[in-house]
């Protein structure tokens, strides 16, 4: 318990005196939060999921979903970053451990606190992530690749990155592997600037990929079992803590303002305090949800036939869409509540980088690809 007060309290302090007076400035310019991704490697939280025989801190996905909370509550860019990078060690740790290359790697990586960028969205699948176009062209030991990656956030940020691809020429575009590629090895060629609605930190810009790499950076294990048993229910998990995050950072801000109006007249209780009553309980259903979506992936993590059951499938969707659903909607309350001084950017109580910040939920892999996905499941899934 110990250990885990200690990961969370010091992000929770990154948060507070690194992420946060940052948060405009990193929003305005569209810029990596440097300061703060150099916080949590000084602090040991890159690594934080390898094991400890590797050199860690062997947290778990509960604690992880804890900081990308906290983090997400004083820079979204900044908790979105950490989640993201997360997934991908949560691949490597929980799938690549039989490879020597990759046990060497996430020892090197716990080391130096390297920070790990995805790239799996391609131009001509759009967000189907089981499905690749670019392949794997081998010659003897080695491999080539060309990805065109509409977004690969922190790409230029990154040390490394991991890319979904056809396993070779004549593999179709489902059987996929997922490789290591390492930053030296890989060059990327801007094709789109990321000038976006929200989450501007990360830096999410369009790539012309380029890469080589050794066999033994590829996977041992399918993508397909590697996506259902932990990219899918991983990300899914940390990316809604974060968005539960940013609606929790825009909930303080408007509890902050409904204390300013009561100090303004002690004799009455404001009449924004009803709201703020409501969206305070909005909030605590969305933690709620992401809470026990995350602990249901815990209780079977370890388990590979409960983790490829399609109603747990449905459950981590769930988790996501509603999860991108109710972080806006919360958000959305909480700017009711503050008024114009929640629409104003220069007042304390300022909403708007927040809610900018939650409208990405429901396009990081669209929530209708998902419920699409579940409208299939739920013609065969028996009932509960
Ligand atoms: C902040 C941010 C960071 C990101 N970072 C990365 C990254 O680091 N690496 C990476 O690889 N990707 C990244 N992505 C990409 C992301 O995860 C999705 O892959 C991408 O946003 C999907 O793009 P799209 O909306 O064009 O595609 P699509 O998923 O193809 O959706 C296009 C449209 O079609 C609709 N649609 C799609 N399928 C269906 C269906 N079956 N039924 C009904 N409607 C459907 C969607 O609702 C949407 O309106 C990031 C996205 C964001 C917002």
């Amino acid at each position: 318990v110990a250990a885990v007060d200690d990961l969370l309290s010091t992000a929770a302090r990154i948060g507070e005196q690194v992420a946060a007076p940052a948060a405009d400035a990193v929003d305005r310019e569209a810029r990596f939060p440097q300061n703060a991704i150099t916080a949590l490697r000084e602090a040991r939280l890159l690594g934080a999921l390898v094991p400890p025989s590797l050199g860690g801190r062997g947290a778990s996905i509960v604690e992880l979903g804890a900081i990308c909370e906290t983090l997400g509550r004083h820079c979204a860019s900044t908790a979105m970053i950490f989640a993201m990078h997360q997934t991908q060690v949560a691949c490597l740790v929980r799938h690549g451990q039989r490879s020597p290359c990759v046990r060497d790697y996430l020892a090197d990586l716990a080391r130096h606190e390297w920070l790990i960028a995805s790239a799996t969205s391609e131009a001509g699948v759009g967000g189907d992530l089981r499905q690749s176009v670019c392949v794997l062209e081998q010659t003897g030991k080695q491999l080539r690749v060309t990805k065109q990656a509409p977004v690969i956030s922190y790409g230029e940020e990154a040390d490394d990155i991991l890319l979904t691809a056809r396993r070779a020429s004549d593999s179709p575009p489902g059987d996929q592997v997922l490789v290591l590629l390492r930053r030296a090895d890989t060059q990327l060629t801007r094709t789109a600037a990321w000038d976006a609605l929200g989450m501007r930190g990360t830096c999410s810009h369009g790539f012309l990929l380029t890469a080589s790499a050794s066999c033994d950076q590829v996977l041992p294990a399918p993508f397909a079992d590697i996506a259902y048993q932990t990219m899918v229910p991983i990300s899914h998990a940390l990316w809604a803590s974060t968005w539960a995050g940013i609606a929790a950072g825009a909930v303080n801000r408007a509890r902050a303002f409904v204390r300013a109006e009561a100090r303004r007249n002690a004799s009455i209780v404001p009449p924004c305090a009803l709201r703020l009553a409501e969206t305070v309980a909005d909030l605590e259903s969305l933690r709620a949800t992401v809470r026990e979506g995350i602990a249901a992936f815990s209780r079977i993590q370890d388990d590979p036939e409960a983790l490829g059951q399609l109603a747990f499938a449905l459950r981590m969707n769930n988790l996501k869409v509603t999860a991108a659903r109710m972080a806006p909607e919360v958000t959305g309350r909480a700017l009711a509540v503050c008024g114009i001084s929640g629409y104003r950017n220069d007042s304390p109580y300022a909403i708007g980088r927040h809610l900018r910040d939650a409208h990405s939920a429901a396009l990081m892999i669209a929530n209708d690809r998902l419920y699409a996905a579940n409208a299939s499941l739920l013609l065969v899934c028996k009932d509960e």
